[in-house]
């Protein structure tokens, strides 16, 4: 079998040198475990932080360990009445090409109902974080202002359909023309603009504030950097944030001189903003009810999808590092078999 162990360390942006390619022996399944075969492998945002010697919600992977991340595979052997050869399942895998875990780690998945791949992302760990977050924190009610940036990828696409199947007016935010194409024709978001479009945060607001003229009541939060500080002052009194990521600060922040905590604590108080920060792992509980809401409109076509597929394990570092850049137009999945 093969994975990718961490290398080394990145500073700053991750880099060739902090993956290598291994083979090893194929494990064997112990008692209550079972043997799978890696056919999608997940890159997620998270991954960055794993990689980073520092207290955080999880524990980093340590040097030379395979990297973390979730995937969807075929049971091959199975020491568990819970799964026969044959099954699929998702499970906490790797960037690996097979994996054992105990059986009662693995969800199980029926390819008839929709394709194993979404587990990873619309139906999987992306699409509960958007529908969790939105729904227990932005709180949306008919008639507000939804702004949401990464909007076409799976937390950010999840969002803004879930926002307006609820009468919201969704505004997305996206990296290029042809993003914010698809946001509005694929996902249903009135109005995207593009974030590199603009040099800085007050020529973006600009924008923003033309594309919101009611102000904005939920701002989820998925990048910070430039867009998060166009959108603070434009936030109305008792708006939420939803605070789920901030990718363009996962690998260093480049502020200059400037200091944006005043200004961003002032926007708190005197709008008397709630900004709650969630990590999904704490909200797991809440995936069937998700799953009973989510998975018929995905197999009606009501909720749209899209994914980046990448082939083969060894072209994983690259999808990654592409990824956390906004090379991916969709959810970053790496096909193995
Ligand atoms: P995406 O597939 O959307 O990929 C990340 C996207 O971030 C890129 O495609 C790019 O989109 C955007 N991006 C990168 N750098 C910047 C930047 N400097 N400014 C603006 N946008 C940037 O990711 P996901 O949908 O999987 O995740 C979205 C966010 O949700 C991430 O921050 C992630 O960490 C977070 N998350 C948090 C969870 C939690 O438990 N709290 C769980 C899951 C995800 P574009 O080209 O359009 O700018």
């Amino acid at each position: 079998m093969q994975r990718i162990v961490l290398a080394s360390r990145p500073e700053g942006a991750p880099a060739h040198v902090n993956f290598r390619l291994e083979d090893t022996p194929l494990p064997e399944p112990g008692d209550g475990e079972v043997l799978v075969r890696v056919h999608y492998l997940s890159l997620d945002p998270y991954m960055r932080g794993r990689m980073d010697d520092a207290k955080s919600y999880a524990k980093p992977v340590e040097v030379g360990q395979t990297m973390e991340g979730g995937a969807v595979g075929e049971v091959i052997a199975s020491n568990s009445d819970l799964f026969k050869p044959g099954e699929f399942a998702f499970g906490m895998f790797g960037w690996a090409s097979h994996g054992v875990l105990p059986a009662k780690a693995l969800q199980k998945l029926s390819p008839d109902l929709a394709p194993i791949s979404t587990a990873l992302g619309v139906l999987g760990m992306p699409g509960l974080t958007a529908w969790h977050g939105l729904t227990s924190i932005g709180k949306p009610q008919h008639g507000e202002t939804l702004v949401v940036a990464a909007a076409t990828g799976p937390v950010g696409s999840m969002v803004g359909q879930l926002a307006k199947a609820r009468g919201l007016r969704a505004v997305g935010i996206a990296g290029g023309p042809e993003k914010c194409r698809l946001a509005v024709e694929t996902f249903g978001f009135d109005a995207c603009l593009d974030h590199r479009a603009h040099p800085d945060a007050a020529s973006l607001r600009e924008a923003l504030a033309a594309e919101c003229p009611d102000g904005i009541d939920i701002y989820f939060e998925n990048v910070g950097g430039k867009v998060l500080e166009s959108v603070l002052p434009l936030m109305n009194v008792g708006g939420r944030i939803p605070l789920c990521g901030m990718i363009a600060w996962y690998s260093g922040a480049d502020l200059g001189d400037r200091n944006l905590l005043p200004a961003a604590w002032r926007a708190i108080l005197v709008k008397r903003l709630l900004v709650q920060g969630f990590i999904i792992f704490d909200a797991y509980h809440r995936l069937p009810d998700f799953l009973e809401e989510v998975a018929p409109k995905v197999a009606s076509g009501e909720v749209s999808y899209l994914e980046d597929i990448t082939e083969g394990l060894e072209n994983a570092p690259d999808a990654f590092m592409a990824m956390l850049k906004g090379g991916n137009t969709g959810k970053t999945v790496v096909k193995l078999v």
